[in-house]
């Protein structure tokens, strides 16, 4: 991918904040972490608003976690890491100050380095993974008299998230979207982080074109929107450097509304945010046994199924990838073939006409609907010659949309493939009789063999077999080239 011929070099980095939403606390206090469809600011306890006196303690399961993603990244994990505080002053922070790590200054962040490999073998290098606290949520609704108000629900602060920055390796948006697709994936097949609950994973972007000036645009929400918002960003420098105007160093906001970058503000020098070491938290010491017994609780990670899949199952890498790095798609693909279906033909249907369907029908992988007795039901019907594959993508359809399995669907329409030759004999003869003109050029023009191999289908709804059709389409022509009659 990368920059079109003759064009300057693009260079995307990103930087996602991951909330570790199956953690049962927040980061640093016993407070619910799960804030979604809570009352507003009843997750709160002294620690997580900073009252004075109060000792944070860092959450286990949240330093496990980090682990976790560090070691599937391929990140080298710091043995001795510490938190510092982020200082800065808005509404969204009840103690003035974020709970945070520091690659610098002597802040040690969980773990530096690492790669994640996207589509095509391409590299992405990843810079630091640091673990820190959530703010509070801000809403921007309500009015307090004449004035519009923005209301805080504190039930968010302290959550746990983890930061993962990476070099900026990205090349093009869409890149940027196969990389945040990829990480998703493997969060998820982790058991850290439900990338489909709203705000769970946001993004920055910072990039910059032909080695120019670096803009970096804020909280985008989702991945589509990244990928617009560097798209309209890259036209809008590629137009400014056209026209011999500098980028400006600044931060951009992402209007998802009217799908512009907006200047939030400039940005001459690192926002100084005062960091210094957190005096209440003690730096953690990371022990090769603690490492070990994280890896050994991994489960297989996407790149590791990929190469089974292709291993095991002789599956093209295109579908490999796709199946193993979507957790409902490879979890229907492995039940499929417990089934007993075909491993190659299965993962054709899947990330074919399978997740087109779905998408037509608005219907998530994870609908009961789409069960592996259905992809099983229908990949087995085509094998055996019952039904042909255009009539097996109108039959996934029609299931999908209901109860009815495949068999079904296919008993109760009369859909079996013709495949009697004395039956679909007898319909030959009458497309014949009925087209003698077609006939006469058939004997000459192949195209017009396919007209009456076309009339055929038409008169059985798609259901002859067209290897037979096709033979008794031209067995016939040769009688009647030959002098003979048209029937056997
Ligand atoms: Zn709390």
């Amino acid at each position: 991918m990368g920059g079109e011929a003759g064009e300057e070099r693009i260079k995307i980095g990103l930087e996602i904040h991951c909330q570790l939403t199956n953690l049962r606390t927040k980061l640093f206090c016993g407070c619910p972490a799960d804030y979604r469809g809570s009352p507003p600011n009843t997750h709160i306890c002294p620690i997580c608003m900073g009252l004075p006196g109060t000792l944070p303690s860092p959450n286990k399961r949240a330093i496990e976690d980090g682990v976790a993603v560090a070691i599937a990244l391929n990140s080298e994990i710091s043995r001795r890491m510490t938190f510092f505080r982020k200082n800065y002053f808005y509404p969204d922070l009840p103690k003035n100050f974020q709970i945070s790590q520091y690659d610098g200054g002597g802040g040690v962040p969980l773990a530096r380095g690492g790669y994640l490999d996207i589509e095509g073998g391409k590299r992405i290098r990843i810079r630091r993974i640091q673990i820190e606290e959530d703010p509070a949520k801000l809403v921007h609704e309500g009015t307090i008299g004449d004035s519009a108000a923005t209301l805080v629900d504190n039930n968010r602060a302290g959550v746990a998230l983890l930061e993962i920055v990476t070099e900026p390796d990205i090349e093009d948006p869409r890149e940027a979207r196969a990389f945040l697709e990829k990480l998703r994936g493997i969060l998820e097949c982790l058991g850290v982080s439900n990338g489909e609950l709203e705000g769970a994973m946001r993004c920055d972007a910072n990039i910059s074109i032909g080695g120019g000036t670096r803009v970096e645009i804020k909280n985008i929400s989702s991945f589509k929107e990244v990928e617009r918002a560097l798209a309209f960003e890259i036209t809008r420098q590629r137009q400014l450097l056209a026209r011999g105007i500098g980028v400006r160093r600044e931060t951009r906001h992402w209007d998802e509304v009217r799908r512009i970058t907006v200047s939030l503000r400039a940005k001459e020098e690192e926002e100084d945010y005062r960091y210094f070491p957190e005096p209440d938290i003690v730096p953690i010491e990371i022990s090769e046994d603690f490492i070990e017994s994280v890896r050994r609780r991994m489960p297989e990670l996407p790149d590791q199924r990929k190469e089974r899949y292709m291993r095991e199952f002789g599956l093209q890498e295109h579908n490999a990838e796709l199946i193993s790095s979507n957790n409902a798609l490879w979890r229907l693909f492995e039940e499929c073939v417990k089934m007993g279906g075909d491993p190659i033909e299965v993962s054709n249907w899947l990330v074919g006409d399978l997740i087109s369907f779905t998408r037509e029908l608005g219907m998530e992988l994870t609908d009961p609907r789409v069960s592996p007795r259905k992809i099983v039901e229908l990949v087995n019907l085509i094998r055996s010659g019952a039904i042909s594959t255009k009539i097996a993508k109108d039959v996934l359809m029609e299931s999908l949309r209901g109860d009815e399995s495949p068999e079904e669907i296919v008993r109760r329409r009369g859909l079996l493939k013709i495949s009697d030759e004395s039956l679909l004999r007898g319909i030959v003869e009458e497309v014949f009789r009925e087209n003698e003109g077609a006939v006469k050029e058939a004997l000459r023009d192949e195209d017009v063999v396919n007209f009456l191999i076309g009339q055929v289908m038409r008169k059985t709804r798609g259901k002859a077999d067209p290897k037979l059709t096709y033979e008794l389409v031209k067995r016939n022509l040769e009688r009647i080239a030959h002098g003979e009659g048209p029937s056997a």
